[in-house]
C-alpha cells in the first residue's frame, strides 16, 4: 500500500484565510492517500474552519489550539504549538504500533505556500528524513541542500548559514516510524531564536550525514515559500452594511 502522506498545517482566522485554505485543498485533493491535520490557532474549532473541511473531500482531523498571547510577536517563531498538536495526534493515534506502523510520511505545510504535486511522489518515499530545495524564501530565488555522492554535505543559503539544517520548514518530510520512535521531539519556545525551529527539530531525530536527498539529488524547486499579500479593507462601510451576510 502507499505510505499515508500526513500534512500538518497551522492556520489562523485572516480575511484571506478561506482563501489560502481553498487553494492548499485544491492541490491535496489531487494527492491519493493524503491525511490533512488542519490545526488552528484559536480557542476553538471555528465555524468558518469546520464547515470548510466537511465540505473539502479530503481525509481530515480538526485540531485547535491557541498561541500564548506573550509570542504573538514579530521576530518571533509563528506555529510552535499548532505543530507540535499535530505531532501529539500522530503519536496518540499510533500510539498501538510504535515498533511497525503502519506506513507514513509527515510533513509541515504552511497554509500559504505553493506545493507542486511531483514534491509528493518525492516525499512519498521517505524513510528517514528526507530533504528537497525550497524557493522564494531566505532572501534568494530558492535555498537548497548541497548533495555530494548522493549525501547531504552543506547548504546553499544567503540567511544565517550557521543553522546546522539551513532549510524552511517547506523543505523537509519525516518517516511516521521516526516521528514514533522519538517521542520527545518537539518544536520549542525555549531557546529558540527565529529561524531555527527547523534546525531545532530536526536535531531531535537525525543527523545531516543521514538525510535522504529528493527532487534528483536538490536541483529542482517543488515547493514555494510564497506570502500572501495583507488585504486592504480600508473601504469597509463601518454603517450601511450590506443587507445579507457573507463568508469570505
Ligand atoms: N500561523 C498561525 N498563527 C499565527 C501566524 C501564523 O497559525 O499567528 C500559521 C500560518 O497560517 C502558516 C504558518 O503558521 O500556516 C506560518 O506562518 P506564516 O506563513 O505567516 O510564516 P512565514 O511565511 O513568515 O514563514
Ligand atoms: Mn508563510
Amino acid at each position: 500500500p502507499l505510505p499515508t502522506i500526513y500534512a500538518i498545517t497551522p492556520t489562523y482566522s485572516r480575511p484571506v484565510q478561506k482563501a489560502e485554505l481553498t487553494r492548499l485543498a485544491n492541490t491535496f485533493r489531487q494527492v491519493a492517500q493524503l491525511h490533512w491535520i488542519l490545526v488552528e490557532d484559536a480557542a476553538g474549532r471555528s465555524e468558518l474552519v469546520s464547515r470548510f473541511l466537511a465540505r473539502a473531500g479530503l481525509p481530515s482531523t480538526h485540531l485547535h489550539v491557541p498561541t500564548p498571547r506573550r509570542y504573538k510577536r514579530p521576530g518571533l517563531p509563528r506555529a510552535t504549538e499548532q505543530r507540535n498538536a499535530g505531532l501529539a495526534w500522530l503519536r496518540q493515534t499510533h500510539r498501538h504500533e510504535p515498533q511497525r506502523p503502519q506506513p507514513g510520511v509527515l510533513f509541515f505545510a504552511d497554509d500559504d505556500n505553493t506545493y507542486s504535486l511531483e514534491l509528493f511522489q518525492e516525499m512519498r518515499t521517505t524513510r528517514k528524513v528526507s530533504v528537497w530545495p525550497v524557493g522564494l524564501v531566505g532572501g534568494r530565488r530558492y535555498e537548497r541542500p548541497l548533495v555530494e555522492n548522493g549525501k547531504v554535505v552543506g547548504w546553499y543559503t544567503g540567511w544565517r548559514a550557521d543553522r546546522p539544517f539551513a532549510i524552511d520548514m517547506a523543505g523537509f518530510a519525516v518517516s511516521l516510524q521516526v516521528i514514533l520512535s522519538n517521542p520527545k521531539a518537539v518544536f520549542k519556545r525555549r531557546g529558540s531564536q527565529p529561524g531555527m525551529q527547523e534546525s531545532d527539530f530536526l536535531k531531535q531525530i537525525t543527523t545531516v550525514e543521514e538525510l535522504e536527498p529528493k527532487a534528483n539529488n536538490c536541483t529542482k524547486v517543488l515547493v514555494w515559500h510564497t506570502r500572501t499579500e495583507k488585504v486592504n479593507l480600508a473601504n469597509e462601510p463601518k454603517y450601511h452594511l450590506d443587507t445579507v451576510k457573507i463568508e469570505v
